[in-house]
């Protein structure tokens, strides 16, 4: 008898990872490859193919997927609205899941990669029963909200899509295709730009640290800190949790 697993899929706008679960929690294949060549070949081709031979390799049986995105996702997890840090077309999702489903026999959902991620850290860090906000600074700025012990998702499936309010540079347009969004000063995509401004001679990785007294970190410093604020007195939260993501 196949043994039983379970597959996660956490696509980037560079990179995309691939963890394959047995019923234990224990990793039984985890792998980190270029999103543009898994989807070379087309959105459903690639990860059909990903899943595949990875299924045949370990010979397991799939019980479940998901599939973390940057995007916003329809309240019944099964198709994308829009995917503003990411270099696919919302539309190219529209069978995804009913074609996975259809191979692998069982559910498949999408899900806002933030929403994964705070799931994660919550459970982690035991907090399940407190009201936790997450904001990860990624490729745009990721904010998601855990309330009565689950993420609050919505009417409509969206809540939380901080990064796209307009409190940001009217004069810089954001890459949801709106004008002055929060993310046009608060996101990994802003501060890279900053960082290719300056042609500097160090990798980014030490941006923060060789730039810890120019105005531009206190500016953007200062503008993450009023969002979490913010954030923080819309919900009346007890505890806020705030982790810095990485620009991957
Ligand atoms: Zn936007």
């Amino acid at each position: 008898m196949k043994r039983k697993a379970f597959i996660g899929i956490d696509m980037g706008g560079t990179h995309s990872r691939l963890c394959v679960l047995d019923k234990d929690k224990n990793i039984l294949h985890l792998e980190k490859l270029l999103t543009l060549k898994l989807i070379s070949n087309g959105l459903i081709e690639g990860i059909s193919s990903l899943i595949d031979e990875n299924v045949h390799r370990l010979n397991v049986k799939v019980e479940r997927v998901i599939i973390g995105l940057p995007a916003t996702i329809s309240k019944d997890r099964t198709s994308v609205l829009s995917t503003p840090n990411l270099k696919v077309d919302a539309h190219e999702f529209d069978s995804l899941v009913s074609s996975l489903e259809s191979q692998l026999n069982c559910k498949v959902e999408l899900e806002r990669d933030v929403n994964l991620q705070l799931a994660y850290d919550v459970e982690a860090l035991k907090l399940t029963d407190k009201n936790v906000i997450g904001c990860y600074v990624g490729t745009g700025f990721g904010f998601s909200v855990w309330i009565n012990n689950d993420i609050y998702v919505g009417a409509n499936g969206v809540a939380g899509e901080i990064g796209h309010i307009p409190y940001g540079d009217d004069g810089k347009v954001c890459g949801c295709g709106k004008k002055g969004c929060l993310e046009t000063l608060v996101s990994g995509t802003q501060l890279k730009h900053e960082y290719e401004s300056q042609n500097a001679s160090y990798p980014i990785s030490d941006f923060f640290s060789q730039q810890s007294n120019q105005s531009y970190i206190d500016r953007l410093v200062a503008n993450l800190a009023k969002a979490i604020v913010t954030s923080v007195n819309l919900f009346d939260l007890m505890l806020s949790y705030w982790v810095e993501g990485l620009l991957t």
